[in-house]
């Protein structure tokens, strides 16, 4: 039985008439986070976790007919029973649990198995099928343990006060960001862009203890100098400060990709699965058939299959091209 199925509006549950993360229209919508590659406007309901209410309405408009549920708290759509589970990606961050006549699937949405320390921690789900992500799925890619990265942009940081330096970190403003401020917040003038500022707050009123942080504009003259900004971008910085810049991506891990670009350095810190953690992601759900969407969809489940599973790639998967391999959210 076909519990879900790729359309081409996105992932369809049929027994239950909804979509996971719709790209076009659709009645009813199950939102597993906030990035604009997985929640779209223009859906007659949406149902995500409790900590994306806020900043899915801040990115999608404020009269968003959004229903929420916690993790772990089953609804019915139609017959077919649906939870939501911790896919550890960011906080509120969900995999998708489906289950019909005894017969239970799992999308993963975005996720990674490291523990951040602010997004509730990835959890295995015990299922039959299980589409995973695979962004990051090539051997190549194994991540340090977040303290470490962490004690590596503070010695960078502390070397740009040297020499009088702001130091900026590019960072998206959903996920990576609070992931940062968590990280660094208590070690110094740490500041942000007003809509990384924003997104706290929403975050916030959904209960995620985002620490407290600066928004740039409050930043005095002297304190440029001192100061960790974390944006997307370099606007806001006045042009009489000067300032070094790094990326933190688990694309860093390709020296094509530190050397070359907009940023002086480059940080591996991804909210993605490694290729162990993916590894140990599939395994822990004890699923036979596992789908492999996004990402390196052909050499995941080519390993897969070698090693017993009956995985394949998602029809119509995107597989990633290189050149769109920087617009992607590592
Ligand atoms: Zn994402
Ligand atoms: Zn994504």
């Amino acid at each position: 039985m076909k519990l879900l199925e790729f359309r081409k509006e996105g992932i369809y549950c049929e027994a239950g008439d909804f979509y996971i993360d719709p790209m076009k229209s659709v009645s009813r919508a199950v939102i597993t986070h906030a990035h604009s590659d997985h929640a779209r406007a223009g859906m007659k309901s949406y149902l995500t976790h409790t900590q994306s209410r806020e900043v899915l309405r801040l990115r999608l408009g404020k009269n968003l007919p959004v229903e929420t549920v916690g993790y772990n708290e089953p609804v019915f759509m139609g017959p077919v029973k649906v939870s939501l589970h911790p896919s550890g990606h960011l906080p509120g961050a969900s995999q998708v649990r489906v289950e019909y006549k005894g017969e239970v699937w799992v999308a993963s949405g975005d996720y990674k198995t490291d523990n951040d320390g602010l997004s509730e921690h990835f959890e295995a789900v015990k299922c039959h099928t299980f589409i995973t992500e695979s962004t990051f799925g090539l051997p190549i890619f194994r991540w340090k343990p977040q303290e470490e990265t962490g004690n590596e942009i503070l010695h960078w940081w502390q070397r740009n006060q040297e020499y009088g330096h702001a130091s900026i970190l590019f960072a998206y403003s959903l996920g990576k960001a609070q992931r940062l401020i968590h990280m660094l917040h208590d070690k110094g003038i740490v500041a942000v862009h007003p809509t990384i500022f924003d997104t706290n707050a929403a975050l916030r009123k959904d209960g995620v203890a985002v620490p407290e942080v600066r928004s740039m504009a409050t930043l005095k003259p002297e304190e440029w100098k001192k100061a960790l900004l974390i944006s997307p971008n370099v606007n806001g910085i006045p042009e009489s400060v000067t300032c070094r810049t790094a990326n933190c991506s688990g694309w860093m891990t390709l020296s094509r990709f530190r050397s070359r670009g907009n940023a002086d350095a480059g940080f591996v810190l991804s909210d993605h699965a490694d290729w162990p953690g993916l590894l140990s992601a599939i395994t822990g759900t004890g699923a036979e058939n596992i789908i492999v969407n996004h990402g390196y969809t052909t050499a995941l489940s080519r390993y897969l299959t070698e090693k017993g599973w009956n995985a394949m790639p998602a029809p119509n998967h995107n597989e990633m091209k290189n050149q769109e391999i920087l617009t992607e959210r590592g």
